[in-house]
């Protein structure tokens, strides 16, 4: 069947349903027919594969190059080990990727859309996966649509097609048969297809397509993601590139060093091979991967849903935080406290009294519904709800209105207009009622005392409280779809409602650390400056004389030049609309300024793509804003935009203690073998023991830093300049400067035994260097705070992973079947007690840095 071209009933006949939709059963069995409603993805790496993809890095193929040499000049022993080391190395790979894998999944499974349908004569909100064909889908302004549909009804439906037609204009849908078969998709304005997005207006549809049988699941194969790369991984897989040719520059020198030394071939080719395998940090941009999807993961527990990785990385380089108010600072939980009748109404409505009039209005102008599941509770836009439940339980109320004066019309609110009308039948006349934003309301009346009323309003304002302004009037027609518009003119002013919404408790708070941490909170909202200046004084937002408030009239008229030198005084933006959030976030990005900023609506959707970090409410968000997101509050709380910062500062920590500790430690161990040819000595470590030291250094003791708790003092330092390198702040200094150390600690050990004429003195570089690692590792916990301060224990993995590698290397010295394989001599008491005194020097080191930088005050 051709849906477009025949009417909405026939369809409707055609797959067997109706305007209140399927039935549970019909539902159960169209799913075994039909299969859920979901695109096929990309085939998935099966997990084997995953494994023996940690095989396919350049330098794991050269140490299987190793392993065979080694076969081939007859040491069987060390084939074993090196082989057994590249599988330890790929199962600690193949773990930590095969974990990451699965917490981006499932971060993808919790933005999964939601979708609103009649079944069993009643609304459900179900998942999009579970659409079947014959399903009656309710669209609503924000809503993604969720399958293909042929419209049933449309009140001013609008949607965007840009996913599937790159029409970005937005389509008036309508749902009158098109005459003609061959019309491309985007003039089928009585089709809905899955994954556009609906930007205005309300409406329903039947689904006659799901899955890959939608439009754009036929195109689904052209539209796989690419994974993004975040720039700190782009960044640093350069630099692993570079240090990789230099690191095999050294190898070849030190080759050709060994061979003059009187080393063979084939000895050489094995520890210059090594010695690339362990300085090489090829794990490095993986690592960060990892600890980014990771610390996404834990994010989801924080109630910080993060739908582009990047901004894990990039959060804590926020230095602006635009939030909205209502619900996100506030509990959304609205109470009305009082309502104001003006005294110059003047309708006669049959049967209503003058005193009634506000009741009357507040009853019948509103979207909330009862919920049948919930002991017929009412539910919807809280404003809305407070506004009915207070109207409801006064004396004056008539519970027979809302049969008397049936809805006939409405025009749904949006926060461009910041109104919503509905017209309701009376007799044979029409009762035209408006409710909005005080000044919108005003601006449609005929004959109001302004002054007066703006004089009541105001000071409802100055005490907090949200205000709702009503208006009315009758007409004696019902104008057309095209002229709806006409009813929000020539009213008559009715009253107003003054209502409190409670700030959050938490985002006090928040914006306290907020401040602390540099961070500067900003409210952008729709509601009155003064109610705004009320609540943002009291949370803090608004604290300096020089603090200022400016609503969107205002904004208007000042010129970019103006905006340009006032914004950073601009603290609270009061009346403004959806597109002048845009604004503000350019401006502020032109002031150099990394911001974070919050939306809900489908207006929002602009400014929430140009923000650094676009935020969307996970529970009153709509899907439009939500898709432009790069991170969803789950709670669409503020506080945990303050939450999710200081973990984005913490991973972004815990990635430059990683670094900082493995490229100290490679750069010993090439310092170390290198230097010591060059000095007359012989080369100091095995193949066998650059390996080793490489594996239990970069691996357990790595990743246990990479998890790390945040430091005390995360939010009280500022944000980081985004465009800052990795190796700022001291960091590549100190990598440079702990290496040389930790080599010069090794050589020293080496030239002193061999000059004692100590046997042992290979076993004692091995054992210095690795244990020096451990102690740099555990000094590595924090670039400010000395280690006793925040507790050597606080970090278990870490301790764990030390006691690990201690017991490992002790028995690798006293094991007689270890010393076998990796060429060591057990050591004396004595022995064991130096290399352990020595290993300390670094450790101490570290943190001697940190009390110089201390006391010059650089930390
Ligand atoms: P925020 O932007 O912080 O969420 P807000 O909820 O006040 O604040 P909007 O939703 O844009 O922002 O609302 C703007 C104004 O429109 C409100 O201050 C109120 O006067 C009016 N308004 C809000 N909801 C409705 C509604 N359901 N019907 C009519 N008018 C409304």
């Amino acid at each position: 069947m051709n849906w477009h071209t025949s009417t909405f009933e026939a369809v409707l006949k055609e797959l067997q349903s109706s305007k209140n939709g399927l039935t549970t059963d019909e539902v159960a069995q169209r799913m075994q027919q039909y299969g859920p409603n979901q695109l096929q993805e990309k085939k998935k790496k099966p997990v084997w594969l995953l494994f023996v993809m940690q095989f396919k890095d350049v330098m794991i193929l050269i140490l299987m190059v190793a392993a065979i040499i080694s076969a081939v000049v007859g040491d069987l022993k060390d084939m074993i080990v090196i082989l057994f080391i590249i599988i330890i190395n790929a199962i600690v790979g193949f773990v930590q990727e095969y974990r990451a894998e699965k917490a981006i999944d499932a971060l993808k499974k919790m933005s999964a859309a939601n979708v609103r349908v009649r079944r069993n004569k009643r609304v459900e909100q179900i998942a999009a996966t579970e659409v079947v064909p014959g399903d009656v889908v309710l669209l609503e302004a924000g809503d993604m649509v969720g399958a293909d549909l042929r419209i049933i009804e449309s009140h001013s439906l609008k949607i965007e097609e840009a996913s599937l037609t790159g029409e970005s204009q937005a389509v008036n849908k309508s749902p009158d048969a098109i005459k003609e078969e061959e019309v491309p998709l985007g003039d089928r304005v009585n089709m809905a297809y899955k994954s556009t997005l609906v930007t205005a207006g309300n409406g329903t549809g039947v689904v006659v397509a799901t899955g890959m049988q939608t439009e754009i699941g036929k195109i689904a194969g052209m539209l796989q993601e690419k994974e993004a790369t975040t720039p700190l991984q782009q960044r640093l897989a350069d630099f692993s590139k570079k240090l990789s040719f230099i690191v095999l520059g050294i190898c070849v020198v030190l080759y050709f060093i060994g061979i003059l030394r009187g080393e063979t071939p084939a000895n050489m080719l094995l520890t210059t091979i090594s010695l690339a395998v362990a300085a090489i940090p090829e794990a490095l941009p993986a690592v960060i991967t990892i600890a980014l999807a990771l610390g996404a993961k834990k994010l989801v527990r924080k109630n910080a849903l993060i739908r582009k990785l990047p901004a894990v990385e990039t959060l804590g380089s926020v230095t602006y935080i635009c939030t909205d108010k209502t619900g996100t600072l506030t509990q959304n939980q609205m109470t009305v406290q009082e309502i104001w009748q003006y005294e110059q109404w003047g309708l006669t409505i049959p049967e209503i009294k003058k005193e009634q009039a506000m009741l009357l209005v507040m009853s019948l102008n509103h979207d909330a519904k009862e919920d049948q599941t919930d002991d017929n509770k009412l539910k919807g836009d809280p404003t809305e709800v407070a506004l009915v439940e207070y109207a409801l339980q006064q004396e004056g109320y008539n519970n027979r209105w809302e049969n008397d004066f049936p809805r006939r019309q409405e025009l749904p609110f949006d926060s461009d207009r910041k109104m919503m009308t509905t017209v309701h039948a009376v007799n044979d006349e029409f009762l035209v009622i408006t409710k909005g934003a005080l000044e919108a309301v005003l601006n449609i009346c005929e004959s109001a005392d302004e002054e007066e009323i703006s004089a009541k309003s105001d000071k409802l304002a100055e005490a907090g409280q949200r205000i709702i302004a009503y208006s009315c009037k009758l007409i004696q027609q019902l104008p057309k779809e095209g002229d709806m518009e006409a009813l929000e003119s020539d009213q008559e002013f009715c009253g107003l409602a003054g209502m409190i919404d409670p700030p959050r408790p938490e985002a006090r708070q928040a914006i306290t650390e907020c401040k602390t941490a540099g961070i500067v909170p900003v409210m952008i909202t729709g509601d009155h400056p003064i109610t705004a200046s009320a609540i943002a004084r009291d949370m803090g937002i608004l604290q300096h004389r020089n603090d200022r408030t400016v609503t969107g009239i205002e904004l208007e008229k000042l010129s970019d030049e103006a905006l340009d030198s006032e914004i950073t005084q601009i603290k609270v933006y009061a009346r403004v609309s959806p597109q002048q959030k845009l604004r503000i976030v350019k401006t502020l990005q032109k002031k150099d300024q990394f911001v974070a900023m919050t939306g809900d609506g489908v207006n929002d959707a602009p400014a929430l793509k140009r923000a650094n970090i676009g935020v969307a409410m996970g529970i009153t968000g709509t899907d439009v804003s939500k898709e432009a997101a790069d991170m969803i509050l789950l709670d669409d709380n503020f506080a945990t935009i303050v939450k999710a910062v200081r973990e984005g500062r913490r991973i972004y920590d815990n990635i430059r203690r990683f670094i900082r500790y493995v490229l100290a430690c490679n750069f010993a161990e090439i310092l170390t073998i290198f230097i010591a040819p060059l000095v007359g000595m012989p080369i100091p470590l095995l193949p066998i023991h650059i390996l080793w030291i490489n594996l239990v250094t970069d691996s357990l003791p790595g990743l246990a830093l990479a998890g790390e708790k945040a430091d005390v003092k995360v939010m009280e330092r500022p944000p980081r300049d985004p465009k800052e390198s990795i190796f700022a702040m001291g960091l590549g200094f100190n990598v440079i400067w702990v290496g040389v150390l930790m080599a010069a600690v090794g050589l020293v050990t080496q030239a002193w035994s061999i000059h004692i004429g100590d046997a042992h003195w290979q076993t004692m570089v091995f054992t210095v260097l690795c244990f020096s690692q451990m102690g740099h590792a555990l000094v590595s916990r924090s670039e400010h705070e000395y280690i006793f301060r925040i507790g050597v224990f606080t970090n278990r993995n870490l301790i764990g992973a030390i006691a690990l590698t201690f017991i490992l290397q002790i028995a690798i010295i006293y094991m007689p079947f270890l010393n076998k394989i990796f060429n060591t001599e057990p050591l004396t008491w004595k022995e064991l007690g130096t290399c352990l005194l020595i290993s300390t020097i670094t450790f101490h080191a570290v943190e001697l840095e940190k009390f110089i930088k201390k006391r010059m005050g650089t930390i």
